[in-house]
């Protein structure tokens, strides 16, 4: 990336950069939403660095092996370059079930932080977005913002945006 900024935005994945196929496991299954990658767009414009950050217990219950959650992220690392846009700066995946009681499934912040960390970002510059309240409530407990896009029936305690653009477009 040209400008190594410590802003950053953490993304979730399912419901937030693509729908919701309920435990996705395939590259030909990915949908955008219509503003995913204008919203990505600005928000790269304005020097933030973008992650993704995905609960993926399909893997941990058996469904599927890691190796198609790979398959399905570099196929979105291709569709960002398509899109002219740098590579998310980290893939941050939780492969396992509930009942492993990992530190890593959100809301537990262990990935936010491993990324916070090993890149120098600052807080008071990175936000956690997903269309869940464990979300935003994994960004809080990385002592980050929290936010909620998508799904206003999930934002009951958190600050809420109808769409990833109309983030992107109240970023400083
Ligand atoms: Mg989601
Ligand atoms: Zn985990």
């Amino acid at each position: 990336m040209t400008n190594k900024t410590p802003k950053a935005i953490f993304l979730d994945r399912d419901g937030t950069l693509i729908r919701d196929k309920n435990y996705l496991s395939r590259p030909e299954d990915i949908e955008y939403f219509p503003d995913t990658f204008t919203a990505l767009t600005l928000m790269q414009a304005k020097g933030y660095r973008l992650y993704v950050i995905t609960n993926q217990s399909g893997v941990g219950r058996g469904f599927f092996p890691i190796e198609a959650v790979y398959s399905v992220h570099a196929a979105m690392d291709a569709d960002m370059s398509a899109h002219k846009l740098e590579p998310f700066e980290g893939w941050g995946v939780c492969p396992h079930s509930p009942d492993e009681a990992c530190t890593c499934r959100k809301p537990h912040a262990q990935l936010i932080e491993d990324f916070m960390q090993r890149d120098g970002l600052d807080a008071k510059h990175c936000w956690m977005l997903g269309d869940k309240g464990i979300d935003a409530q994994c960004g809080l407990n990385a002592g980050i913002k929290g936010a909620v896009v998508r799904e206003k029936s999930a934002a009951a305690d958190f600050v809420f945006f109808a769409t990833l653009l109309e983030f992107a477009q109240t970023l400083p």
